[in-house]
């Protein structure tokens, strides 16, 4: 159940106490106090966790101070969308930028950093495209525990710098234990904060359940949230769900396909379908990983890259994000790159990305006209 509190209403007002008291009051029940910024006001909205069949919606809603209670089912209660009440923010703002249900943005980046001068022309090419978001991996899970495991924090700073000559405003980075979100605030604390970060959780860590709970208990940075390769797309959801129960509304939820030789000779079965479904059960921006689902940069017979045919399935089906792999020389990367696309061929992933979201877009309106 959700409390939604006017948005007047002060913490030190009697009506507020009032409110409380009257929630501390509820047997067997629990509360969380979330502020949400809307796009006009801050607004509170208080999680009542526990037995709520039995309370009277109505009684809360007599209490002066409150605008409306709202029953939830018990899947996705932050996050969920919810049939009482459908008109909840499917977005937030961070560092300028807009993320939405309804919009898109390109990611693409460095799957590892590795040296300062391919961070400068990855950044540089970004900039030259038009681009303010970029994908930048400094902690890397391995599956070998000898393979590079990336440069930790040691790159953060010039990382970030880089990203602020460059006007790039969120730079995505994987984090893989919790002290690393304290060494990127620090980062960019040291280097004056010419940037936004936006932590990634990758597939391997989906339920990590500590980590988490640690992403989701700070409010700093948005989070970009892998669905695990190797369990159900409810399992994953719920694992974002950890993330706002925590107190961090500002997930995006990615799909990277899911691990089977079903899938051969792809990295991974691309499960790009479920770009709807995710939109459909929550209100969390989507995101598509096409280069760690395909896992090649092959092209197919028609001169397409099988990755660009990946990317244009999860766009016209209304993905919001597309996280990519980019490298200034592939054959150089210290991590992936094989299926690293190349500074040239930048423009080009662009304009498809574009045609197909233009599609996407005729066929909403579409829907619009038969519905
Ligand atoms: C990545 O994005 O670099 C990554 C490791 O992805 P995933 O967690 O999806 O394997
Ligand atoms: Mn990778």
């Amino acid at each position: 159940m959700i409390v939604i509190l006017e948005p007047s209403i002060q913490k030190n007002s009697e009506e507020y106490r009032n409110i409380m008291a009257y929630l501390d009051n509820l047997p067997n029940i629990r509360h969380n106090i979330h502020e949400v910024q809307g796009s006009q006001q801050a607004l509170t909205e208080i999680y009542l966790i526990g037995e709520t069949a039995s309370i009277s919606k109505e009684n809360i809603e007599a209490l002066p101070g409150i605008e409306r209670v709202v029953r939830v089912s018990q899947s996705y209660r932050i996050l969920g969308r919810h049939a009482a009440d459908d008109n909840r923010s499917s977005s937030f703002e961070y560092n300028g930028v807009t993320f939405s249900q309804d919009n898109l943005h390109v990611v693409a980046g460095l799957c590892a950093v590795d040296t300062p001068k391919h961070v400068e022309m990855m950044m540089k090419a970004l900039q030259e495209n038009g681009q303010t978001c970029t994908r930048m991996g400094a902690y890397k899970p391995r599956t070998n525990p000898y393979s590079f495991q990336g440069n930790g924090k040691s790159c953060l700073n010039y990382v970030f710098e880089l990203a602020g000559k460059y006007g790039i405003k969120v730079v995505v980075m994987e984090i893989t234990h919790e002290i690393h979100i304290e060494e990127s605030r620090q980062a960019l604390e040291q280097t004056g904060h010419p940037t936004g970060v936006m932590l990634q959780i990758g597939t391997r860590n989906t339920q990590n359940f500590e980590l988490l709970k640690s992403v989701g208990k700070q409010q700093n940075f948005p989070i970009l949230l892998k669905r695990g390769f190797g369990i159900t797309l409810e399992e994953s959801l719920n694992a974002a769900e950890y993330l706002a129960s925590e107190g961090n509304h500002q997930v995006i939820f990615a799909l990277r396909g899911v691990k089977t030789h079903l899938g051969d000779p792809h990295r991974n079965l691309v499960d790009f379908t479920h770009v709807p479904v995710v939109k459909r059960l929550t209100r969390m921006p989507v995101c598509i990983d096409p280069s760690h689902s395909v896992g090649n940069r092959i092209k197919a017979p028609d001169g397409l890259l099988e990755v660009q045919h990946a990317t244009a399935q999860g766009v016209i089906a209304g993905a919001n994000m597309i996280l990519v792999d980019f490298h200034p020389h592939p054959e150089k990367a210290l991590v992936d790159g094989p299926q690293a696309l190349l500074l040239e061929e930048l423009p080009w992933f662009l304009e498809d990305v574009q045609i197909a979201r233009e599609a996407y877009e005729k066929r909403r309106d579409v829907a619009a006209k038969y519905s």
